[in-house]
């Protein structure tokens, strides 16, 4: 299987963020607010989706090789796609995400 990794500077639909090239890999979300565009069917990159709606940071997890991936759903068609995080990524929202994801167990 082979994709064409399309790497291109974008505007935030939902906060207006402009997001600058990420070298080395493909930039799919937005850095601050982490929302994203369905633009891609079916791997990250293949932009082939005709949907184009807004797609918004669901929960996060730590994958053990990959590190925080992001999962998104599409708020028009409901698909969920899941991300890779970039180095760049505001990294509270990740961590505020990932809390209320999985709240943390209080023992007593
Ligand atoms: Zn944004
Ligand atoms: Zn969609």
């Amino acid at each position: 299987m082979s994709f064409k990794v399309i790497n291109e500077e974008f505007d935030c639909k939902n906060c207006g963020t402009h997001n600058g090239k990420l070298p080395g890999s493909c930039r799919n979300h937005c850095t601050k607010c982490l929302f994203s565009l369905h633009v891609d069917e079916s791997s990250p990159g293949d932009r082939l989706s005709p949907c184009h709606g807004p797609m918004t940071p669901e929960s996060v997890y730590q994958d053990g090789k990959k590190g925080w991936m992001i999962s998104h759903k599409c708020s028009k068609c409901k698909k969920i796609m899941v991300n890779k995080a970039a180095p760049d990524d505001n990294f509270d929202e990740i961590i505020r995400l990932s809390s209320e994801t999985n709240p943390p167990k209080i023992l007593n």
